[in-house]
Order: C-alpha cells, then sequence, then structure tokens
C-alpha cells in the first residue's frame, strides 16, 4: 500500500525518474495525476502536482533516494544570479502573436498549440529557455 508522499512534480518525466530509481532499489511506488496532468498541465497548481507514493515503511528511503537523484540531475544554473532553486513555467505572452494565439485559444475553448516551456528562477524571478 503506498500511502505516503515522497514528494510531487511538476513533469511526468521527472517523476518516472525517481519511480524508476526507486523500484529499481525494489521500493515500490504509486504515481497519481501523472495521466491528468499530462493532459491538463495547467491544473498542476490545483492538484498540487504530480504525486510519487511509496508505503510508510520505504518513506525515509524513498526521500533520501530521490533527494539525491535531484542533486546529480540538476545541473542548470540561472544565468543572472547562479541559482539552481528553479521550476518550470510557461513562457510570458510577450509579442503580438503571443496575445493572438491566446485569445484565439481562449474564445475556442481549446488548449494553446504554442507555448514554450521556460525556467524561472525563485530567487531573483527570473524566465530564461534552456538555450540561453
Ligand atoms: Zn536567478
Amino acid at each position: 500500500m503506498a500511502d505516503a508522499l515522497v514528494r510531487t512534480y511538476e513533469l511526468s518525466i521527472d517523476c518516472h525518474l525517481d519511480r524508476a530509481l526507486l523500484e529499481s532499489e525494489g521500493i515500490e511506488t504509486q504515481v497519481l495525476f501523472d495521466h491528468f496532468l499530462t493532459l491538463d498541465p495547467l491544473m498542476a497548481q490545483a492538484c498540487g502536482g504530480i504525486e510519487l507514493r511509496v508505503s510508510q515503511a520505504n518513506l525515509e528511503r524513498a526521500i533520501q533516494l530521490t533527494e539525491k537523484n535531484v542533486s546529480t540531475v540538476t545541473l542548470e544554473n540561472c544565468p543572472r544570479c547562479n541559482s539552481q532553486n528553479l521550476t518550470y513555467d510557461w513562457r510570458k505572452l510577450s509579442n503580438i502573436a503571443d496575445w493572438f494565439i491566446f485569445i484565439i485559444c481562449f474564445l475556442l475553448g481549446v488548449y494553446p498549440l504554442k507555448y514554450t516551456n521556460v525556467r524561472r528562477c525563485n530567487n531573483c524571478n527570473h524566465c530564461f529557455t534552456f538555450e540561453e
């Protein structure tokens, strides 16, 4: 029974990297809200993110293993302040084409097809793409 929350994720791939790590160590896992938030990522803030759960007995070991995994995977720094305290975010609507697409998608009630994932620094609030 996976009843203890290890951590939450914004992206499915990050969650499944940790899930694979835990299962390779023999820890049974459960992933919640994965499909729902992959189909509609705008609901991630409302649901609290994709949840990775394990049994209460394996919780401490799972947290230790996933913290190691995060520290080895995080290779990006903020170009302004060199912080590694980064989160995924959406690119802001910065030009007329972005606003036009947003309005059309809003009026049609469809998911915006043109969007860009960016990283947002939690220290200085700077947004940048992976190539910057
Ligand atoms: Zn920064």
